[in-house]
């Protein structure tokens, strides 16, 4: 292995070398904001809404302060009876059962598919009750959730479909009519985050909502400005979520280039796929064939769970970060004791927790850094 392939290093997120090339823009835009001094709701807000409304073909984009809060105002805008059961995967981040929570409704856990770590729609039609009001899908690690079988699922049993769309912006999932969906653009209300190290990332927190609704898209923006309807007049109880004019500006530029980034990701993600599909120990990650994958992670299932910490270790002392996208399922957290779930109760997540790592996937990785990696893992097994 080239000694050469670790400088420079080789990192999980490497921000540095992906704004390298647009340092110049990035400074323009800021140095504007800087001169215009409209820092809340300045021009660059609307005009960044505008260009990813139409980069994904989305009617209507809100901007808001940061992915969590966007799923918080999806929730708010269905207006759900209080005590509302929402369910969501066990495998997920945090947030997506977090904003259900603070809101007084109630997560419902639900187990996920092996092979794409999303919600099994099975799992979720057994865990419908007269109370749910809402299913939360989360298009995990750069691909789409089963969209087809889930909006269907709520469209026959009259509840909501929101979308956390955090990790997969951009990503289309292939109806089988022949049909291209949007992520983001399927449930009632999506939500993304531009948290710095997202497909498309600020430099600091962001978020907002997708709808193809016009009304709806009203009352988002509305619950994300203290729910006022007009200056000083609030007709709903809302949050204080707005998206920084800077993050909006920088956020415009690298909007451009994302495209760009997404086939980086893509094409690391084919060497790695060539490099260790068949090989034993390891499972590459699956592919819904509906699915486009813009790759937000590379996440490897290791066959025998014992023996992913000592890979861990042994990538680690080669110079190659890796990452547990997620160590516990969502049930298992102890803020979320008071649901009353137990271990056991959702086994694919809790497998899933023990055996998944996650591989550096980045736009600016070159190819010596992906066959030096690969090398790395090979000679583990
Ligand atoms: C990052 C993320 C969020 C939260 O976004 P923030 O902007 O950090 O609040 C929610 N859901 C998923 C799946 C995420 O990956």
């Amino acid at each position: 292995m080239a000694n050469s392939a670790l400088n420079p290093p080789i990192l999980m997120l490497d921000l540095h070398a992906q704004h390298a090339p647009i340092h110049a823009e990035l400074e323009a835009a800021l140095h504007h904001c800087l001169k215009e001094s409209s820092f809340i709701q300045g021009p660059a807000v609307g005009a960044f809404a505008q260009a990813l409304s139409q980069h994904l073909g989305i009617s209507h984009v809100v901007p808001c302060a940061n992915g969590t809060d966007a799923l918080q105002l999806a929730l708010m805008s269905l207006r759900l009876p209080p005590g509302s059961e929402v369910l969501v995967p066990a495998f997920t981040y945090v947030a997506t059962l977090e904003a259900a929570a603070i809101l007084g409704l109630v997560p419902v856990v639900v187990d996920v598919l092996p092979n794409t770590f999303m919600l099994d729609p099975k799992a979720v039609e057994a865990a419908l009750t007269p109370r749910t009001g809402a299913i939360i899908a989360v298009h995990l690690f750069g691909q789409c959730a089963d969209l087809e079988s889930l909006r269907r699922i709520a469209d026959k049993n009259n509840i909501a479909l929101i979308e956390d769309n955090a990790q997969s912006i951009g990503a289309t999932f292939t109806t089988r009519s022949g049909e291209t969906w949007v992520a983001g653009a399927v449930g009632e209300v999506g939500t993304t985050s531009f948290f710095p190290s997202k497909n498309l990332g600020a430099m600091g927190d962001g978020g907002a909502l997708f709808t193809q609704d016009a009304s709806r898209a009203e009352l988002l923006r509305q619950l994300a400005n203290h729910g006022q309807i007009r200056k000083y007049q609030h007709e709903y109880i809302g949050l204080n979520s707005r998206l920084d004019t800077m993050q909006a500006a920088l956020l415009q530029v690298k909007l451009r280039y994302l495209n760009q980034w997404t086939s980086a990701r893509q094409h690391v993600a084919a060497q790695y796929d060539a490099a260790f599909t068949g090989m034993a120990g390891v499972h590459t990650p699956a592919r819904d064939p509906r699915s486009t994958h813009v790759f937000h992670q590379y996440t490897l299932r290791v066959t025998e769970a014992g023996c992913r910490a000592a890979l861990q270790q042994h990538l680690l002392a080669k110079g190659v970060p890796s990452v547990v996208y997620y160590p516990l399922p969502v049930h298992l957290q102890p803020a979320y004791h008071y649901l009353g779930y137990r271990t056991g109760q959702f086994p694919v997540a809790e497998h899933l927790c023990q055996t998944v790592l996650s591989l550096p996937i980045h736009p600016t990785l070159v190819p010596e850094q992906v066959a030096y990696i690969t090398d790395a893992v090979k000679c583990f097994f």
